[in-house]
This record gives structure tokens, C-alpha cells and sequence, in this order.
């Protein structure tokens, strides 16, 4: 059985039409791109950067955080490697970062909320992900989008950093993508307007089936309601990649629903172009595909 899977390691995975199918890793430390690549993944879908500003008594600096994008670019070399900015609120929280007592956490101040309303701390790790971009294939996403102005809003702080970088000196990359995650129902049933400004979209099924189905996805007593495979999912789903199609834009999945073996041939027909898991997931993932 794992000697079966290990030939898959250097395999790529095609539909029917002949389109490459990205079978990628999530990561949250720079380390576990090596666990990537063993696992045979054709990149990284989700850099998870908030496990960088835990443990710890102070963010890291933009020197530090530099230095760990470059380690997982150089690492991946010419494979795409997806970052998403500081996604912290929710269930993280960080004990130098006091955040606002909330009744619903999961609705309140965190991702791009905080980002956008802190941007001091944004632009340490903007400028990190701009400096490092030459050694590698980077793309940039958003978590929490809601609407099309906070994309902008976040493009905004990019273009102040790039504006720093330019009188500095400091190299950047041109060639960045940038994208955000469809995790907030609203941002799905738009997808075809939001397809027209974004380089691609990246779906997180975790969010996304907890705020569709109004199931906290921590709770184990309504744990019954959050459920993949509900119809209104997959609707939302279809849409999503529909609308990015419909302007030549790519979709991903990092999700833990990506790696699902009963979701993974209904994301392959509804056309999903990157899907992103465990790196211990992956190999399974691209047989599951093989011989869909
Ligand atoms: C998601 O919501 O599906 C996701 C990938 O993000 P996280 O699990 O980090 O919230
Ligand atoms: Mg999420």
C-alpha cells in the first residue's frame, strides 16, 4: 500500500481534459515545506503564517519573518508557494496582542479586520513577503475577505510598502499573485465580481461550512450540522470556482475538506484547480484523483 502510493510521488495529476491538477501542502512552520516536497506535493496551497507569531512574548520582526518566507520560497524553488497574511482572533490569540472581549470571536476582529485597523503590524509582514518574493514563486491571499473594498483597502497598505522598498532600494518581485480566501458566504455568492480583481481564489472550507451552516466549528454539540457535503456547501462551492473561471482566474482549496476522500471527486468535476492538505494527506489525495 505505501510502497504503491510512493510511486505517485512524482506523478502529476491531469483531469480529463488534460489540465494539471496541483495536489499542494498546508504548512505553518517554514520547516514543513521539506515534508512537502517528501510527500511529493507540486507546492504550497497555505502557509498558515500566524503559528510564526505564536510561542512567543513579541512579534517577529520583519527581519525574522524574511527570513522564514525565503527559507519556504528557496525550499519549494520553482514550485508556487501560497502565504496568507496574519490570521489571528478567532480561536488564536496572541498574549502581546490584546484583542477587544467579544460575544462571537469567530464574527468579530480578527484576519483582515485587524490587519486593515493595524496596520503597523501588517506592513512588518508585508514588507517581509515583498523582500523575500525574489527567491521564489509567491502568491499573497487575504483571509477573511468579505468584500471586494477590504481587497483593496489590503493592496493599499501593499502599495505603501512597495513605495518604502522603492526609496530604499530593496528589491521586490513583480510577478507576485495576489488573492484571497473564500471563507465568508458572502464572498462565495460574489465570487464573480470579486474573480475581476484577484489573481486567484483560495477556498477555506474550515470558515466557510461553519459560518454557511451557523455551526461553530469547534463544538462538538452541534458538530452534527457541520457537514462538507451539505448541499448549500457545494452550491457555494460551484459558484466560487464558476465565477473565477468565468475570468480566467484559478481556484484552490486548503480546507481540511480538500483532503476529504468523500468530497474529492465532486471538487474535481466542479472544476478545482489546486488542492491543499496535510502533506501527509497528499499522496492519497493524488491516487483519489488518478482514478477519478
Ligand atoms: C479554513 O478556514 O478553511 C482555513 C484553511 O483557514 P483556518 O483553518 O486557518 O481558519
Ligand atoms: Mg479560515
Amino acid at each position: 500500500e505505501k510502497e504503491e502510493l510512493k510511486k505517485l510521488l512524482n506523478v502529476k495529476v491531469v483531469d480529463k481534459s488534460g489540465k494539471h491538477i496541483e495536489v499542494c501542502g498546508n504548512i505553518g512552520k517554514p520547516k514543513d515545506a521539506d515534508q512537502v516536497l517528501e510527500n511529493g506535493g507540486d507546492g504550497v496551497g497555505l502557509f498558515r503564517t500566524e503559528f510564526l507569531y505564536m510561542d512567543r512574548d513579541a512579534a517577529p520582526t520583519e527581519e525574522e519573518q524574511f527570513e522564514a518566507y525565503k527559507y519556504v520560497l528557496e525550499t519549494m524553488k520553482d514550485k508556487k508557494v501560497v502565504i496568507r497574511t496574519l490570521d489571528i482572533g478567532g480561536d488564536k490569540t496572541l498574549p502581546y496582542l490584546p484583542l477587544p472581549e467579544e460575544m462571537n470571536p469567530f464574527l468579530g476582529y480578527r484576519a483582515i479586520r485587524l490587519c486593515l485597523d493595524q496596520t503597523g503590524i501588517f506592513k512588518v509582514q508585508l514588507r517581509a513577503l515583498l523582500r523575500a518574493s525574489v527567491y521564489g514563486k509567491l502568491a499573497v491571499m487575504f483571509p477573511m475577505i468579505s468584500g471586494i473594498e477590504e481587497f483593496e483597502q489590503a493592496k493599499a497598505v501593499v502599495d505603501e510598502c512597495k513605495k518604502e522598498l522603492d526609496t530604499e532600494g530593496i528589491a521586490y518581485s513583480n510577478e507576485i499573485e495576489w488573492g484571497i480566501m473564500i471563507e465568508i458566504p458572502a464572498a462565495a455568492v460574489m465570487a464573480d465580481e470579486l474573480a475581476k480583481y484577484v489573481d486567484f481564489f483560495s477556498i477555506g472550507t474550515n470558515d466557510l461550512i461553519q459560518y454557511t451552516l451557523a455551526a461553530d466549528r469547534m463544538s462538538e454539540k452541534v458538530s452534527y450540522l457541520y457537514n462538507p457535503m451539505h448541499p448549500a456547501v457545494l452550491r457555494l462551492i460551484k459558484m466560487t470556482i464558476e465565477g473565477a473561471h468565468k475570468h480566467g482566474k484559478w481556484v484552490g482549496m486548503c480546507g481540511e475538506m480538500a483532503g476529504d476522500e468523500a468530497a474529492i471527486p465532486t471538487l474535481l468535476e466542479y472544476g478545482l484547480d489546486e488542492f491543499s492538505m496535510s502533506a501527509t494527506s497528499i499522496l492519497n489525495a493524488k491516487k483519489i484523483l488518478m482514478n477519478h
